[in-house]
C-alpha cells in the first residue's frame, strides 16, 4: 500500500480542528466515475465560508488501485457521515473507476463487471490494508467497520447506498470486507494480496480439502500433492462462479514446484475457501518429497475405463481402478 500524505488545510473541517477519538471505521465510495485519489485535493481543499466550494464535506482519505491519498490527520473530526459517526469514525474513500455512468441515484449504468475486476480488486487490497493499519494503530477490529449504508440504519449517517450498491457486484460486501480485514489482522505480517484471489495467482489446495466445492467432484491426492495451481479465472459470463454456495475460481494452469514451469492445468473450478496463496519464495525450489514421473507435455491422455447409466455400476468400477493404484474420477455428462 502506497500511502500519500497532504492535509486540506484549506478546508473548512480541518480548520475547524476538532480532534476524536476513533472508534470505528467508514468505508464509503465516491459514486463519482474516474476521478482518483490523487485528484480529490484540489477539488476539496477549499473553503465553503470563503464561497470556494459548494459543500461542506471532508473525509480523512481516499483510495484507489493505485494508491491512498490522506487528506485530514486520523484523530481530527472528519465531515463525512453526514451524522454522529463523524465524531467517532474514520471515513475513507474508495474511488470509483472510470467508464460507467449513474441514473437513477445510485443505480450503475454500463458498468462491465468483469473489465472492472483488475481496478475494484487492486483498490479493494488497498481498503483492507488501510484499515488493517488504521485498526492496529487505534485497537479497532473488523467489527469496527462499516459503510455509510450501516451508519444510516444506525441513525449515525446520512441516507446513502455506499458500499451495497457496488460491491456486490464483484461478489463482496460490507461483511466479506470486514472478513478480509480480519483474516489479514489475524494473518500478521504482510497482508498484501492475502485475502483475495485474481488471475494469475499461484495457489496450492490445502491438504483438508477433499471435494472441489460442496457437494462437487472429490479432488485427487496427486492435484494436491504434485504442483501448484495458477488461477486462470475468477468470473464466469461477468459474474463470480458458484458452486454448492461457494465462490469458485478457475485453476485453469499448473505450476512446477521444482522449476516454476507452467503448463496445461486441471481446469477445475474450486472453492476460494480451499486454497491459498504460495510464498513466491517458495517457488522453484524443490518439494519436501520426491514427486512421480509427470507428463513432460502440455498434453494430457485421458483412459476412460466406461460409461454406465446406472450411478453404482459407474462407482464399482471406480473402486476397482482405485484397488489397483491408479486415481480416477467419476464425471457426470
Ligand atoms: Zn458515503
Amino acid at each position: 500500500m502506497k500511502l500519500n500524505t497532504r492535509f486540506m488545510t484549506r478546508n473548512d473541517c480541518y480548520q475547524a480542528g476538532r480532534k476524536i477519538t476513533p472508534k470505528g471505521i467508514m468505508i464509503h465510495s465516491t459514486a463519482t466515475p474516474g476521478v482518483m485519489a490523487g485528484d480529490w485535493f484540489s477539488r476539496w481543499n477549499k473553503s465553503f465560508r470563503a464561497g470556494e466550494i459548494g459543500r461542506q464535506v471532508c473525509v480523512h482519505a481516499f483510495l484507489d488501485d493505485k494508491e491512498v491519498w490522506q487528506y485530514l490527520p486520523w484523530n481530527h473530526r472528519g465531515w463525512h457521515a453526514g451524522g454522529d459517526a463523524n465524531n467517532t469514525h474514520i471515513g475513507i474513500e474508495i474511488c470509483e473507476p472510470s467508464g460507467f455512468s449513474y441514473r437513477n441515484g445510485f443505480q450503475m449504468q454500463g458498468y462491465n463487471v468483469s473489465a472492472q475486476s483488475p481496478y475494484f480488486r487492486k483498490a479493494w487490497q488497498n481498503a483492507v490494508d488501510l484499515s488493517v493499519m488504521l485498526c492496529k494503530q487505534y485497537g479497532l477490529t473488523e467489527k469496527d467497520i462499516i459503510d455509510h449504508t450501516e451508519g444510516n440504519r444506525r441513525g449515525i449517517a446520512s441516507n446513502h447506498a455506499d458500499v451495497g450498491h457496488w460491491f456486490p457486484k464483484h461478489g463482496e460486501s460490507i461483511a466479506s470486507f470486514r472478513a478480509a480485514v480480519g483474516r489479514a489482522l489475524r494473518g500478521g505480517g504482510s497482508t498484501v494480496n492475502r485475502s483475495t484471489f485474481e488471475v494469475g495467482d499461484v495457489v496450492e489446495i490445502k491438504a483438508s480439502a477433499s471435494r472441489y466445492y460442496p457437494g462437487g467432484p472429490t479432488i485427487p491426492g496427486w492435484v494436491k500433492t504434485d504442483s501448484y495451481h495458477k488461477i486462470t479465472q475468477v468470473q464466469s459470463q461477468g459474474r463470480p462462479y458458484v458452486k454448492g454456495g461457494k465462490t469458485c475460481v478457475l485453476l485453469g494452469r499448473k505450476v512446477d514446484k521444482r522449476n516454476g514451469r507452467d503448463t496445461t492445468g486441471i481446469l477445475t473450478w474450486i472453492d476460494r475457501d480451499l486454497i491459498e496463496h504460495v510464498d513466491p519464495a517458495k517457488r522453484g525450489e524443490p518439494p519436501e518429497q520426491k514427486a512421480p514421473a509427470q507428463p513432460t507435455s502440455d498434453t494430457i491422455y485421458r483412459v476412460q475405463v466406461g460409461a454406465f447409466s446406472e450411478k453404482r455400476n459407474a462407482e464399482a468400477i471406480l473402486r476397482k481402478v482405485k484397488d489397483a493404484g491408479f486415481d480416477g474420477f467419476i464425471r457426470k455428462d
